[in-house]
C-alpha cells in the first residue's frame, strides 16, 4: 500500500512508519492540530461567558427566578456549565462561574449567585 505524508500528500519513501516526508509537514500538521484544539476551546469558553453573561445581567437586577424556556430564548445553552453543587439540603446548583441556578418546579430556575467554591480552591492552595 502506497504511503503518503499526512500534511502535503506526497509519497513516503522508506521506514514503514514514517508520517511526514519532511520536519516542515510534521510541524505544519502539528501546528494544524493544535489551532484545531484552541479553536475548540475558544468556541466552548465564548458560549460559557455568553451563558455567564445572560445569567449575570438577570441577577445583578434583581430578576432571581426565570422559566428555562425564556432563558432559552435568550441564547443560553444548557449544555455547557462550569461545574455542579450540591447542598446538605440535595439541592442541585448548575454553575456558569459564580451564577448559578437551580430547579425550582413547573420549569422554573432560581437563580444564585457564590463565589463559595473558588474561595475552597483558594484555601486548599494556601495550606
Ligand atoms: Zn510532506
Amino acid at each position: 500500500m502506497e504511503r503518503v505524508c499526512l500534511d502535503c500528500g506526497a509519497r513516503l519513501l522508506g521506514r514503514s512508519d514514517k508520517k511526514f516526508c519532511s520536519d516542515q509537514c510534521r510541524n505544519n500538521y502539528n501546528n494544524r492540530l493544535n489551532r484545531d484544539q484552541n479553536n475548540y476551546v475558544r468556541n466552548v469558553h465564548a458560549q460559557l461567558r455568553r451563558n455567564r453573561k445572560i445569567l449575570a445581567d438577570l441577577f445583578e437586577v434583581g430578576h432571581h427566578r426565570i422559566h428555562r424556556d425564556a432563558l432559552f430564548a435568550q441564547g443560553y445553552n444548557f449544555t455547557f456549565f462550569t461545574h455542579m453543587v450540591e447542598t446538605k439540603e440535595r439541592l442541585r446548583w448548575s454553575y456558569c462561574f459564580e451564577y448559578g441556578f437551580r430547579e425550582s418546579g413547573d420549569g422554573y430556575l432560581e437563580l444564585t449567585r457564590s463565589n463559595a467554591y473558588l474561595e475552597l480552591l483558594v484555601e486548599e492552595e494556601d495550606s
